[in-house]
């Protein structure tokens, strides 16, 4: 995403000179979000999930190298190398490898295991719930609800192993999670909480997962989703600084000349957090895509990079969207909550500032307060934003 969305936005701001993009998957470059919904739950096909329309990068003049992995960058001389051992000379360097799925320590190699990070991933996973009656998702997680979601849309006995005492309370807070996980509970998906994996069991096919509790689970197929890690192990050796992520200014630059980076797999400065943080959303990775063709054409006369963290996720039929940065004990303030419709906007505060904006179904009020996070609000403010009559329809405020 960040590296075609860098290639295009180049083109827009008046770079003429040749653009080469290398990617080491074989497929037309797609869309990743789908990978865990409509590819799973509708059988969307990679023609429908296409990043680019069928000859835009014709238009654009980009030569797109497919099924051609970087392996290794010596920045001193301007050459990636690549695995057939191709040399590519660049005057400038974007790198938008992204990141690759975690997956737990010794799992045994058995049919029907699977992470999810690719579109082949997606294939092979959506071949197995097509004749699976029960799926263990181990790791409660955004992908991991994902999954879930979908394999119940498939009619799918669904189990979620999540090792915290509920999925995302270290992303929402207790009470905001607890609603997540209504909405698995509502929709059939039991859920096994404070309890991991000790194993994966099975002969040749998964058959088990076996608890640390000691009870095992009966699965046809399990999926591991319990995060990714950013992919820059090509990098060993270039003398550009990675620390989770190549660490980046607010411009996107690394730490070697006409090195920039961009997406998962970069750890860019964002002026809205005054930090460096590395963030794994669609919307981060399309910003920073722009943001670092900005600062290749315009240099340091482009805009520093001061995004509020966006990302939205489909489960059971909901949108959830969640903008800022809460931290799970910040104040929630529930300022519209129709459970019958299964709408909601929770808003989180510390210190009387507004950190962030929890939504189910809900995109317009979202927007509106990322912008208010954006010009950094007053909780006072976003409440009085929130029940106004152009604003959601205010149902109950409370606190807690
Ligand atoms: C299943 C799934 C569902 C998601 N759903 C959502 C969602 O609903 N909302 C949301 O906000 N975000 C979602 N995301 C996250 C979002 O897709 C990512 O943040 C986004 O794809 C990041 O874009 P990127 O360009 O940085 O990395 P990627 O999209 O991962 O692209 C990196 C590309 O680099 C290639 N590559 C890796 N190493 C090399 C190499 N050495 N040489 C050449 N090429 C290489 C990879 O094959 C890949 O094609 C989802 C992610 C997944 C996996």
């Amino acid at each position: 995403m960040a590296g075609l969305t860098a290639a295009q936005s180049l083109r827009e701001e008046g770079w003429d000179g040749p653009i080469t993009v290398a990617g080491a998957e074989p497929h037309v470059p797609y869309d990743r979000p789908p990978l865990s919904k409509q590819v799973l739950a509708e059988d969307w096909d990679a023609q429908r999930i296409a990043f680019w329309p069928e000859g835009l990068a014709l238009k654009l003049d980009v030569e797109l190298l497919l099924g051609r992995r970087a392996v290794s960058l010596d920045a001193a001389a301007h050459r990636v190398r690549l695995a057939d051992g191709e040399q590519l000379e660049y005057d400038r360097l974007v790198i938008a490898t992204g990141a690759h799925a975690r997956s737990l320590p010794n799992v045994p190699e058995l049919d029907g295991v699977h992470l999810l990070r690719s579109l082949d991933d997606a294939l092979a996973l959506r071949a197995d719930l097509a004749r699976a009656s029960r799926l263990v998702v181990v790791g409660g997680g955004f992908i991991g609800a994902e999954v879930a979601s979908s394999a119940r849309a498939r009619g799918l006995e669904v189990v979620v192993v999540e090792a915290l005492e509920l999925p995302l309370v270290r992303v929402l807070g207790r009470r905001m999670a607890a609603a997540c996980a209504r909405l698995h509970m509502e929709s059939g998906v039991v859920l096994r909480c404070g309890d991991g994996v000790s194993a994966i069991e099975g002969g040749g096919r998964v058959e088990a997962v076996r608890l640390r509790d000691g009870t095992a689970v009966d699965a046809d197929a399990v999926v591991i989703g319990i995060g990714c890690a950013p992919t820059t192990a090509w990098l060993d050796g270039s003398g550009v600084h990675v620390e989770d992520g190549i660490v980046c200014d607010a411009h996107g630059a690394t730490s070697q000349p006409g090195v920039y980076a961009a997406g998962d797999v970069a750890r860019w400065h964002n002026d809205f957090l005054g930090a460096t943080a590395r963030v794994e959303h669609w919307t981060n990775a399309v910003e920073q895509g722009r943001a670092v063709a900005q600062a290749i054409v315009h240099g340091d006369g482009a805009t520093r990079f001061e995004s509020v963290p966006y990302f939205w996720s489909d489960q059971h039929g909901v949108k959830l969207q969640l903008a800022g940065v809460p931290h799970p004990d910040d104040e929630v303030h529930v300022v519209e909550n129709d459970e019958s419709a299964r709408k909601l906007v929770a808003l989180y505060a510390r210190d009387g500032m507004l950190t962030g904006v929890l939504g189910f179904g809900r995109a317009g009020a979202v927007a509106r307060m990322r912008q208010m996070l954006q010009r950094r609000a007053t909780l006072q403010e976003a409440l009085e934003a929130a029940s106004k009559p152009t604003a959601p329809k205010l149902l109950r405020v409370s606190t807690h």
